[in-house]
């Protein structure tokens, strides 16, 4: 597996490229729950991050965008994001390699810190209900001995299909929570937002 750190820059710009056409349906789905800025904030943050991630190892570039996407971003996804991309970056950097299992354990490092800094159980109708199915996914190929790209495409599918399912769900934490049942009916936000990122990013991802 490649050890060039190019293609975590060239991952960002596909999911900005992706989430830009996205921008307006993401702050319409969050309009109907939370405050409507969820497409404009992901943008800001993935510009920063495309911007920030210069560093030749992938490890560090994934610390820069992490940093540069919370602080672009702001709110809960922007500090989400940015602990999700910090937690990944340092087990690549920590092993020195990027291999599928080390990326597995690093996005189990990203669920982790997810979890410890906004307190989001699954079910709670946060983007965790889509990256905790997925990864699980993720690493039941990865230790069928798929490579990277292979067990991330398998996975694409159960991360939409529970995202899609936010919809039957009532928000216990962020803004959304305040609506309640109201909020039945509409998938979450970040959620969404989640699988276009993972679906646009695959091409880019080391083999
Ligand atoms: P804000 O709610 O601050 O306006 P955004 O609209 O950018 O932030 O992001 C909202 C998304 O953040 C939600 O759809 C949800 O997926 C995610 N989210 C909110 N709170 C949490 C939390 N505590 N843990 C995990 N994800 C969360
Ligand atoms: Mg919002
Ligand atoms: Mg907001």
């Amino acid at each position: 597996m490649s050890e060039d750190g190019k293609w975590v820059r060239a991952a960002l710009k596909r999911a900005l490229t992706v989430l830009e056409s996205k921008e307006d349906e993401l702050g319409r789905l969050d309009a109907a729950a939370g405050d409507g800025d969820h497409g404009a904030g992901m943008v800001r943050g993935l510009t920063a991050a495309v911007e920030a991630a210069v560093a030749d190892e992938p490890g560090e570039a994934l610390m820069q965008a992490g940093t540069a996407f919370a602080d672009a971003a702001g709110g809960a996804s922007g500090a989400i994001y940015g602990v999700l991309l910090v937690a990944l970056g340092k087990r690549l950097a920590a092993s020195g390699r990027v291999d599928p299992p080390q990326f597995v354990q690093g996005l189990r490092d990203a669920i982790e810190a997810i979890q410890q800094l906004g307190k989001a159980q699954p079910g709670d109708k946060t983007l965790l209900d889509a990256l905790v199915p997925f990864v699980e996914a993720l690493e039941e190929g990865v230790r069928g001995g798929q490579d990277l790209r292979s067990a991330w495409r398998q996975a694409l599918p159960v991360a939409e299909e529970a995202a899609r399912a936010t919809a039957g769900l009532v928000a216990r934490k962020g803004r959304s929570s305040r609506l309640g049942a109201r909020g039945l009916g509409h998938p979450d936000p970040g959620a969404v937002s989640l699988t276009y990122i993972l679906r646009a990013v695959e091409p880019a991802l080391p083999a």
